[in-house]
C-alpha cells in the first residue's frame, strides 16, 4: 500500500490552506494519495491549559491516533489540522508534533500565519509554511528524524525564520529514508 494521508481538520479549518496543503503533500510524497476528511471535528476543551492559554498539543495527537486505528480504510497516516496554539510541556510552543514511526501527526496553523509576526498578510507565505509543517510531521510518522541540514524539510523549526529558511522538499539522504519507508508500508 502506498503512503494515504487522511487531512483531518479539527475546528474551523480555512478550505484554502487544507487544499494548498493536500496537492502540496502528493506532489512532495512519491505515488501517495492525500484526501480531506469531511467530518466536523471540535478542538476538545480537555486540551486547554488555562494558565498557558494554549492547548496541550500532545492531547489532540492522542484522540488523533485513536481518530487513525479506529480505520480510515483508505489511509494510512492521519495529519490533523488545528488553528490553535499548541505546546509540549518542554518548549513555549511547537508548529506540530508527531511520533516517530506513529501514524498521526498535527499540525497547528496559528503561528504560521505572517500576520502573527505582525507582517501584512501572504497566502502564498502562509501556505508554504503549512506544507512544510505538513511534510516535517508525515516524515517522522515515516520514521525520520531530525536533520543537521537547514535547507531539508526535517530540520527542527525553532523559530518561524528556520520554516522559511527550509524547502517543502527532503535532502537526498532523508529522501531515500522516506522513500525506503513508504515502500515498506503494509498494508494494515
Ligand atoms: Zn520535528
Ligand atoms: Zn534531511
Amino acid at each position: 500500500m502506498a503512503l494515504a494521508i487522511a487531512v483531518v481538520p479539527i475546528g474551523q479549518i480555512d478550505a484554502t490552506i487544507l487544499h494548498r496543503i493536500r496537492n502540496g503533500l502528493v506532489k512532495v510524497f512519491p505515488e501517495s494519495s492525500c484526501f480531506i476528511v469531511n467530518e466536523q471535528n471540535e478542538v476538545p476543551k480537555a486540551a486547554y491549559d488555562r494558565s498557558r492559554k494554549q492547548h496541550r498539543s500532545n492531547y489532540i495527537l492522542g484522540l488523533l491516533q485513536c481518530h487513525a486505528r479506529a480505520g480510515i480504510q483508505t489511509a494510512n497516516r492521519s495529519l490533523g489540522i488545528v488553528d490553535v496554539d499548541i505546546f509540549i510541556p518542554e518548549l513555549n510552543f511547537v508548529f506540530g508534533e508527531a511520533a516517530v514511526h506513529g501514524k498521526a501527526a498535527l499540525v497547528s496553523l496559528w503561528r504560521l500565519k505572517p500576520e502573527f509576526y505582525g507582517a501584512k498578510s501572504d497566502g502564498e507565505l502562509y501556505a508554504q509554511r503549512a506544507l512544510k509543517e505538513a511534510v516535517h510531521e508525515v516524515g517522522h510518522t515515516l520514521g525520520l528524524r531530525h536533520c543537521p541540514r537547514s535547507s531539508c524539510v526535517m530540520h527542527f523549526s525553532n523559530s518561524i525564520l528556520d520554516t522559511d529558511k527550509k524547502q517543502s522538499l527532503f535532502c537526498d539522504e532523508c529522501y531515500l529514508k522516506a522513500t525506503l519507508a513508504i515502500s515498506g508500508l503494509e498494508n494494515t
